[in-house]
């Protein structure tokens, strides 16, 4: 049949990249402790921007949408949700960072100009919980626990640095041994 003249040429065929697994089942998984309890501080998050909507409504209403996005994505086990749960919360702490110095730099500066702290608070206490929550997001996202439930483990070296292998992250690549696939 190869000797065939009328034979479809097989090189017309798109070849597949060289580590492409194409689709592939997703492992079953239930939801781990970890992704459990990032639930919870996106929802105290939530209520928390709540709070402050009356204060400062634009921010809000950011916080808010962006936070609900990432909760819903969480649940139903987006890659991408994962992508923007570890990113937005480290930008946030990261101005939260910023208001906590300026609030000791304040300080300091009222110390130094009458002697005595005219704030006595000093760091409020809720810009320390909220640099926690903003910061425990991340880190339990990036346990093993959190990265095989949103299918981040590649499935021939079962490495688990992974990217996305597009913008949606409905396609993901491994940074080890260059494999491709989706679920
Ligand atoms: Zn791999």
């Amino acid at each position: 049949m190869s000797d065939n003249p009328f034979h479809p040429p097989t090189t017309d065929a798109v070849p597949p990249s060289p580590g492409d697994l194409g689709p592939i089942p997703r492992p079953p998984s239930s939801m781990p402790g970890t992704v459990i309890a990032v639930l919870v501080l996106v929802g105290i998050y939530l209520v928390g921007s709540l709070l402050t909507a009356l204060h400062n409504p634009a921010r809000a209403v950011a916080e808010i949408g962006i936070g609900v996005l990432i909760f819903v994505g969480l649940v139903r086990r987006h890659a991408l949700a994962w992508q923007w749960g570890m990113i937005m919360p480290i930008l946030a702490a990261l101005s939260t960072v910023v208001g906590v110095l300026a609030a000791v730099v304040g300080v300091l500066t009222a110390v130094t100009a009458l002697g005595s702290a005219k704030d006595p608070s000093f760091v409020r206490p809720m810009m320390v919980l909220t640099l926690g929550l903003e910061i425990s997001i991340p880190v339990l996202l990036s346990r093993r626990r959190s990265r095989l439930f949103y299918g981040l483990q590649c499935p021939r070296c079962q490495g688990l640095k992974i990217k996305a292998g597009n913008f949606f992250f409905t396609s993901f690549k491994c940074r080890t041994c260059h494999s491709a696939w989706r679920y």
